[in-house]
């Protein structure tokens, strides 16, 4: 563990996560904040030791899940979920999708009606996005991304902008991306408040704009109910302003995130 990459503040909120563990809940997203970010989105990984801190950490606390736009198979799979080693949940799709310690996936009916639209619409994209750019297909969402051909990221955007409009779909922008979802899709805050709206304390990682609404649910949750909140992020170059103006903690990459969490997950 690194933890000349934890300063004072990340220190105090680690301290008070580790008062009650068995009343606080752990979330993180994935990409950009337990995986560095890479090109090509299906060669993603996490850290070395981001799983195992998760599966120690998920023996400890009331609830440790990772919540992410990724499929949750994919997460399932990167993180070992559902292997029997520990409780640790994911969340997949922005909470439309989940995997319990059992390993079985569980789809959103809602959201399942909406796959036949995003199917056309990432066909449609499929075959007039300039070279270089990638669309990713997820059962019920597509992701357009420009990180391979940053120079058209006007053209993708504005391409996906038109595909969300024709097929009723919503749009979403990311990190050098933006991703078609059925509107009034489920998002981050919508899983941190149902995860935590029990918990004396929570805290939640991440990196990019889908991680806002996570940070304003625990803040609405500070409010109404008192929870002790830590609203982590996971800082690049590409950080969102209101990302970063809304955290109580603000750490420089993944390696520090692992960090964080290590010193959470330490014997005491
Ligand atoms: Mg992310």
């Amino acid at each position: 563990m690194d933890s000349t990459l934890l300063g004072d503040e990340a220190l105090d909120a680690i301290a008070l996560l580790r008062e009650a563990p068995e009343r606080t809940c752990v979330l993180s997203d994935f990409d950009g904040t337990l995986a560095p970010i890479v090109d090509d989105p299906a060669s993603s990984v996490p850290l070395p030791g981001a799983m195992e801190v998760l599966h120690r950490l998920a023996r400890r606390f009331t609830s440790v899940a990772v919540v992410s736009g990724r499929p949750a198979a994919f997460l399932a799979a990167a993180l070992g979920v559902g292997s029997g080693a520990s409780r640790l949940g994911a969340y997949g799709l922005y909470g439309a999708e989940r995997v319990g310690p059992d390993g079985e996936v569980v789809i959103d009916p809602e959201t399942e009606e909406w796959a036949a639209s995003v199917t056309a619409a990432a066909d449609e994209l499929r075959d007039v996005v300039p070279p270089g750019v990638v669309i990713e297909r997820k059962r019920t969402a597509a992701t357009v991304h420009w990180r391979s051909a940053p120079e058209h990221e006007l053209v993708a955007l504005d391409l996906a902008r038109g595909a969300a409009d024709r097929h009723g779909l919503e749009l979403r922008t990311g990190r050098m991306s933006a991703e078609l979802v059925p509107a009034h899709a489920m998002d981050k805050g919508a899983v941190v408040h149902m995860l935590a709206s029990e918990a004396r304390a929570a805290c939640f990682l991440g990196d990019d704009a889908g991680d806002v609404p996570a940070f304003r649910a625990l803040a609405e949750l500070s409010r109404t109910a008192g929870t002790k909140v830590v609203r982590v992020a996971v800082a690049s170059r590409e950080s969102p302003p209101a990302l970063l103006g809304e955290a109580d903690v603000v750490l420089d990459g993944p390696k520090a995130a692992l960090a964080f969490l290590e010193r959470l997950a330490a014997e005491p």
